[in-house]
């Protein structure tokens, strides 16, 4: 786990060796420091260089390794980091390529760090709920300052070495192999006084204006993401570096670590992380699997459809540096996309170089604007994203087979049709696969991959790699109506409609889920998404228009509660910000701030009246309870179907596509928190004040677990299949 050899004369060095990524175990850590010992009282060993085998320094402590908790008998990376720092012999940190939480640690206790070009160095253990516990929040701001340290310590984010040098973090970057130079800097440096480079004994560097500086920075900390504890504690931790003695600050480091560790909110995050690799590894029932499917690469594509969503594709394929092809239905609309396409690039790309990332569009060029089918003749992959509308796509997909070459993959964006039924029109259903973005399509991580009945393994294979070539996430999914994300929400939308109708105001319940943690509660999405969608979509469904048949109650659909309240505000011409007005009042059409409108609790009270309900107070635990436990409930209905395959597909899909707060790890993680028998119960309650709403009926999957003595969520995938052997 930790080598000790020698380096050159008087040089020894100590390589971490835990493959992949010298990721630091308890093993590891035990390991490096009798190493670190040995060290220093070998009388042949003048200076140390510290490494990791295999080309990489270290990824950092061994996420698995939390889950068993803070143990007495462990030792301490602390001890380690300080154990090196007080050292008589000067270490060098020899990075290659990273250096990531403990093993930034790690290298900051060191005397000296030396990186190769393309290393980056980081703490992210703010994403996982944590702070860097090992004296790094200490440490760092006394080597960079506050500012720098803050950015780093509070967002996670990687640093590439050209920016580590000018931080100062690094005392040297060098093309040829770092360890060899560590060890060339080892000779030189060798008696040499270590006192300032001991990082402890610094001073943290003052600002004139500190204390307003601070100010600031923890209001734009609260706000990264409401709720979540991480950042703030990491800033408060920063913080102690500026008005604590290093040794105080260590022990405040500590105190505010354990509180991280043990708030139920670092488990979360760090499911979260894995839910989110567990769901790239897909499986088909027919044995396929990301083992064995071998993704083509995709070295041009097109997008079909420019609008909200075609634009933001078009965006995140360029980021990708693919070449597009992007068409339009006419000249007009084609124009209208070539300029907005464009400005969200000039923004990207702006943003991407204040990351120290290039993006140059026309040098590479990576655009071509068409209404010419013929264009797509030797694309790899095309995107669909036109109208939802299924006579259309027809048409469309009909055409793809005739001008799109054999090998090609035909994507479609829609939010639930049957891919199937997109499928049948072509030449290669095999080919033909769902690739359902979110909004906005360049921003947003989440795509659902929807396989239909024919989908070969290679087209899932193809667009999961291209998904993490965009730098997003591709959760497969079943072809069902609005697949995975769109069936829980509209659990969730129905709720909401149903208890505005019963006496709360779209204020109250977008207040108390933001609370909860959604970055905007219910009605703000739909004014921000559009109601006119759904509408469109229930319109298309009979439920609503036209359609639907004469003499059906307007408060009922197939003998079940119905609400006709979204249908209505869009028959007044309220599809919400874009034209300025639906649940709440916007200053213009595009407006984005929300306001109260008496004109819409006057019609509420209307619309009330004339459907003679009678409202009630409604406490904010059973609107919270009603929202969020019949979107469960609908996540139990989706895995017993094998819609999604596991809970942590659900989960993923959740939190990178609608919003879900990551430090509640998840609806489905969520209610294993909370408690299967209490959520099953509160379900109980609910459907027997309303037995017109089925989707508060329990799923008969949830009953099984409860009575199975709530086994842990990772075995519900193992339940689901013996149900459905015994089937
Ligand atoms: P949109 O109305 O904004 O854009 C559709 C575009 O398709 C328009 O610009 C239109 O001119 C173009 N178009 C229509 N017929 C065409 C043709 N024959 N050839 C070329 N272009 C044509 O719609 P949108 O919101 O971007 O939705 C597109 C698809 O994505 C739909 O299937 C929708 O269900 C799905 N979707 C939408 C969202 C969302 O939030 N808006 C999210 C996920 C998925």
């Amino acid at each position: 786990m930790a080598e000790y050899v020698r380096g050159a004369p008087e040089v020894a060095v100590i390589r971490m060796c835990n493959p992949p990524l010298n990721a630091i175990s308890d093993v590891t850590l035990r390991a490096l420091k009798e190493k670190v010992k040995h060290a220093n009282i070998d009388p042949t060993a003048k200076a140390v260089v510290i490494c990791g085998a295999n080309g990489k320094f270290s990824a950092g402590a061994d996420i698995k390794g939390f889950s068993v908790g803070i143990q007495k008998d462990t030792v301490s990376m602390e001890s380690v980091v300080a154990l090196i720092e007080k050292s008589e012999k000067p270490f060098v940190a020899a990075i290659e390529d990273i250096a990531f939480g403990g093993g930034l640690e790690l290298a900051l206790g060191c005397h000296y760090r030396i990186a190769n070009m393309k290393a980056q160095v980081g703490f992210p253990e703010v994403t996982i709920g944590l702070l860097p516990g090992a004296g790094g929040t200490q440490r760092l701001p006394r080597l960079i300052g506050v500012p720098a340290a803050l950015d780093m310590i509070v967002t996670g984010k990687y640093v590439p070495a050209t920016e580590a040098l000018k931080l100062g973090i690094l005392d040297e970057i060098v093309e040829e192999n770092p360890i060899e130079a560590a060890i060339k800097l080892a000779r030189r440096i060798s008696g040499q006084p270590l006192g300032p480079r001991r990082l402890s004994l610094k001073q943290t560097p003052q600002l004139p204006n500190m204390k307003a500086f601070l100010s600031e920075a923890l209001l734009k900390v609260k706000k990264q993401a409401p709720g979540c504890l991480s950042p703030e504690m990491c800033f408060r931790a920063v913080e102690a570096s500026v008005y604590l003695p290093f040794a105080e600050g260590i022990r405040k480091e500590k105190e505010l670590f354990r509180l991280l560790f043990t708030s139920g909110q670092a488990k979360a995050l760090q499911y979260a992380f894995l839910a989110q690799r567990i769901s790239e590894k897909w499986i088909l029932p027919n044995g396929a699997s990301w083992k064995t499917a071998s993704p083509q690469p995709i070295r041009k594509a097109a997008v079909i459809g420019l609008g909200t969503m075609g634009q933001g594709i078009v965006v995140a394929l360029v980021k990708a540096k693919i070449p597009v092809v992007a068409l339009e239905k006419d000249k007009k609309h084609l124009e209208i996309a070539r300029k907005a396409i464009k400005a969200c690039l000039e923004r990207e790309t702006l943003r991407m170089q204040q990351k120290g990332k290039t993006l140059d569009i026309h040098k590479a060029k990576l655009l071509h604007f068409t209404l010419d089918f013929g264009a797509l003749k030797d694309v790899d992959l095309v995107i669909e994203a036109v109208f939802e509308d299924m006579v259309l796509k027809k048409e469309i997909f009909c055409k793809l087979s005739e001008v799109c070459k054999p090998e090609a993959f035909l994507g479609t964006n829609t939010s639930c049709l049957d891919i199937d039924e997109i499928a049948s029109i072509t030449n290669r259903p095999q080919q033909v696969i769902g690739t359902h973005f979110f909004s906005p399509a360049h921003v947003m991580k989440l795509i659902e991959i929807i396989h239909g009945q024919h989908t070969s393994p290679t087209a899932i294979a193809t667009i999961m790699k291209l998904a993490k070539i965009m730098g997003k996430c591709g959760v497969l999914v079943e072809n069902c109506f609005g697949f995975v994300g769109n069936q829980l929400l509209n659990s969730y939308n129905e709720q909401t409609y149903f208890l505005l109708e019963e006496g709360s105001t779209p204020e109250e319940m977008d207040k108390i889920l933001e609370e909860f943690g959604f970055k905007l509660g219910p009605f703000k999405v739909s004014d921000l998404a559009g109601l006119d969608v759904g509408w469109k979509s229930r319109i298309g469904q009979g439920l609503t228009g036209a359609n639907l048949p004469l003499g059906t109650p307007p408060c009922q659909r197939d003998g079940k509660r119905y609400s006709p309240l979204p249908d209505v505000l869009c028959e007044q011409g309220r599809y919400g910000q874009k034209t300025g007005k639906g649940w709440y009042l916007y200053d213009k059409p595009g407006g984005k701030t929300a306001k109260s409108d008496p004109w819409f609790h006057n019609f509420l009270q209307n619309y009330r009246n004339v459907h003679n309900i009678t409202t009630r107070t409604i406490t904010q635990e059973e609107i919270l309870e009603r929202c969020l436990y019949s979107l469960i409930n609908e996540g139990f209905r989706i895995l017993s179907e094998e819609i999604a395959s596991c809970p942590e597909a659900i989960d993923t899909i959740y939190i990178n596509g609608y919003g879900w707060p990551r430090h509640k790890g998840g609806p489905m993680f969520y209610a294993s928190e909370i408690g299967l028998p209490q959520i099953l119960r509160k379900l109980q309650k609910y459907a027997e004040a309303n037995p017109d709403i089925p989707k508060l009926q329990p799923s008969p999957f949830l009953q099984k677990l409860v009575t199975l003595g709530s086994p842990p969520l990772k075995n519900w995938p193992s339940l689901v299949r013996a149900q459905q052997n015994k089937l």
